[in-house]
């Protein structure tokens, strides 16, 4: 290709508050703390990337983050955004476990590389649909404020809440139960983040059954090495097990097929890269197991990437890509239109169809 190789790259934080802490089980968020790269081609075209580290889930944060992507400015210098496949192979080679800083690299080659094409970046996914709808995550917290926020969900349109568990059986239970009144009609997964043991989590699912609750999928119960506690639980439950922390990379998912722990592999960009997610979608599919998708705290940038993936290969059941930050404070506006639940994919913007909003002074 002409003029298609990288001739400036531009790191810089992407800061954000949250309206209130993110808490899961091993840990809480108060900031949104991610990471912008911009590179810029021969021709002046520049694509975006985002790095969404969530530490206590993939052990990057924002320092080591930028201190990736700063080390590897020299390599990526004249690369050309048309091998991106050769260029994310060496930068795994080299930053094995460094998987949020390469997707940021990945994200923003694709995005230049088909900006440069002028088509969609779901178009280049296969464009199999131009929608997907998402469900909204309620942390853990207080049950009352649990209830409400259901309730609330349900009326903006929300048909799939999804909630944290495993802090404490009788505290999500109650949870649950505000939850599933506050919203009835709609569908409730579930998220341990390997907080339970595999017989806490089946203690968990025969206490919400006896309270009427069955959870449509039940995420990460036990922790993430441990493979046959998570067939455990799989194989004394109807409620469909997800892989989320046990899978990072395409070796891992086919770990969990020959371990036949999970009915369900949850993708998120942030853990494998934009193109090793493309190797976990494609072993899933290959062992008849169902695909989510799901995100760390990405900002609008990055949560496009996710949702041109998953509406391009249209091969995902369950999406989880609910926005965390106030959109007024982003740094990006245009990609897919989100009018809850719903992502709409446009086929007027090529890439990832994002635009940088001026910065404001101060
Ligand atoms: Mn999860």
């Amino acid at each position: 290709m002409s003029g298609t190789s990288i001739k400036r790259l531009h790191v810089e934080p992407l800061n954000s508050a949250l309206e209130e802490p993110f808490v899961i089980a091993i840990g809480a968020i108060h900031q949104i703390e991610n990471v912008l790269i911009a590179i810029e081609l021969e021709n002046g075209v520049v694509g975006y990337g985002e790095a969404s580290p969530l530490p206590p889930i993939n052990g990057e944060n924002q320092a080591t983050v930028q201190a990736t992507l700063h080390a590897c400015e020299t390599y990526l210098l004249g690369k050309d955004v048309g091998a991106y496949r050769t260029v994310a192979a060496e930068m795994k080679a080299t930053f094995s476990v460094q998987a949020t800083a390469r997707c940021a690299i990945e994200m923003a080659m694709l995005d230049a590389f088909t900006k440069n094409m002028g088509l969609p970046l779901f178009r280049y996914f296969g464009g199999a649909g131009n929608q997907i709808e998402t469900d909204f995550t309620i942390g853990l917290g207080s049950t009352v404020r649990a209830g409400e926020a259901a309730k609330e969900l349900a009326a903006r349109g929300y048909r799939v809440i999804k909630t944290k568990v495993g802090h404490g059986l009788a505290e999500d239970i109650e949870r649950m139960v505000a939850i599933r009144d506050g919203a009835p009609a709609c569908r409730l997964t579930i998220d341990a983040n390997q907080g339970f043991t595999a017989k806490e989590a089946l203690e968990f699912l025969e206490a919400l059954e006896r309270h009427g609750i069955r959870p449509v999928l039940f995420e990460q119960p036990v922790a993430r090495h441990d493979l046959v506690g998570m067939k455990f639980v799989r194989d004394r439950t109807n409620v469909p097990i997800a892989a989320d922390e046990t899978v990072f990379t395409a070796a891992d998912a086919i770990r969990v097929v020959r371990a036949e722990c999970a009915d369900i592999i949850n993708v998120k960009i942030m853990k494998s890269g934009l193109v090793e997610a493309l190797d976990i979608v494609t072993i899933a599919r290959a062992a008849g197991l169902r695909l989510m998708i799901g995100c760390m705290l990405e900002s609008r940038l990055g949560m496009s990437a996710s949702a041109h993936l998953a509406a391009g290969l249209g091969c995902f059941d369950y999406i989880d890509l609910d926005p965390h930050g106030d959109p007024d404070a982003e740094a990006f506006t245009g990609g897919p239109d989100f009018l809850e639940p719903i992502y709409h994919l446009r086929d007027d913007s090529p890439g990832l169809g994002m635009l940088r909003k001026p910065k404001s002074a101060g």
